[in-house]
């Protein structure tokens, strides 16, 4: 028996494999930080033999409340991800498997490589109207990609939309590819009648070191990026420096930042309430877009989310805040959950790759009601 987290994303380590009965295993923090939750690894064995595992210490990982009501994901052909019950103590989150086939994956969700990340963008700019564009590199010297589709134009409305600057939270990967799929797909109405009114400017993955280092929350150097947004610098987060130049450049009419969240069994959104500008104006554009999505898709809901900041007291330094102030503009971030959309639950995959983007797709279409309100 042998277990292997030695490729792209990979996150284990070993306590003790000896016996398929008792594998005990901890998940390595990110570089130069102390958050820990996601994993990914591989174990090669004999099939149809049962095999016990204990994911150990999570009672100090980022989020331990995550692993309560966790299923884990897994997979034999790194298609089709599917879950394996677990259970979890307040510390220790065990499961159970029997193999059918000697080699088989396991992640905190289906992991997004970064092959296929290129095929992403590569795709996308064979769209007559969609640039890619390396905005610089990382400190791992990795790229920082922007696709800008439609016709620029002053008349047109901005919308940036970005992803991964949690790297762990795969899921804004799979949403980002069904967001681009329909707004770049020429039989579909509805990217057509956004980009005669607006330009996108896109993020898929703001954090590619951490998605490669196999990181939950930070980047190459331990930064979370969602708390750079106020002083970001080129010697600890190029990321958000690079893509925060250009917006300031090419102003911001619409914001959206992709994240999963650990703990809450929910999509939702978490809006601007507590910024200084915060006033009528932008309490109904929030309000708009909600109920548009509420009318597209029964994978939304706004009744179960993040505890509301009061007036005044948004933290400036996450970027949905700091573009929201900065352009006085409508910005969420947008949460899908690692573990299931507790209205609609899936026992045999919970939430997952595919229903993450055709959320994407939701998401997108929910912009054309309110594109005319944004400025
Ligand atoms: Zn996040």
């Amino acid at each position: 028996m042998k277990i292997f987290s030695n490729f792209e994303s990979g996150n284990i380590r070993i306590v003790k494999a000896e016996q398929p009965d008792d594998i005990r295993l901890q998940i390595n923090k990110d570089n130069q930080s102390e958050f820990y939750q996601w994993f990914y690894f591989r174990l090669e064995t004999q099939a149809q033999v049962e095999h016990n595992f204990a994911l150990l210490d999570l009672a100090k990982s980022a989020y331990p409340e995550g692993w309560k009501d966790y299923d884990v994901v897994a997979s034999y052909d790194r298609e089709e991800w599917f879950r394996v019950p677990a259970q979890f103590d307040g510390d220790t989150l065990r499961f159970q498997v029997m193999p059918e086939q000697c080699s088989m994956y396991f992640a905190y969700f289906a992991p997004y490589s970064c092959d296929r990340h290129q095929d992403l963008l590569h795709q996308a700019q064979m769209n007559y109207n969609c640039t890619l564009e390396t905005l610089g590199s990382t400190l791992d010297c990795n790229d920082i990609s922007l696709l800008t589709i439609g016709e620029p134009a002053d008349s047109k409305k901005k919308i940036w939309i970005i992803g991964r600057q949690h790297p762990g939270e795969t899921m804004a990967s799979w949403f980002m590819e069904g967001l681009l799929q329909r707004l770049l797909d020429e039989t579909d109405t509805v990217g057509r009648a956004l980009l005669d009114e607006a330009v996108f400017y896109i993020v898929p993955n703001m954090n590619p070191d951490g998605s490669i280092r196999g990181h939950l929350r930070t980047n190459a150097a331990g930064i979370n990026l969602n708390r750079e947004w106020q002083s970001p610098s080129l010697e600890q987060s190029p990321e958000v420096f690079l893509v925060r130049e250009r917006m300031l450049r090419t102003g911001v009419d619409l914001f959206l930042d992709i994240h999963g969240d650990e703990a809450i069994p929910y999509n939702f959104v978490a809006g601007c309430e507590g910024i200084p500008s915060y006033d009528e104006r932008h309490a109904r554009l929030e309000n708009n877009f909600k109920q548009a999505l509420l009318t597209i898709t029964p994978e939304f809901q706004d009744d179960y989310g993040y505890d509301k900041d009061a007036p005044g007291q948004a933290n400036l330094s996450m970027a949905t805040a700091w573009v929201g102030e900065q352009f006085h503009c409508l910005a969420f971030t947008v949460e899908m959950p690692f573990k299931d959309h507790n209205l609609q639950p899936d026992a045999f995959y919970g939430w997952s790759p595919e229903r993450s983007l055709a959320f994407g797709q939701d998401v997108l279409a929910a912009i054309r009601p309110v594109m005319a309100q944004l400025r």
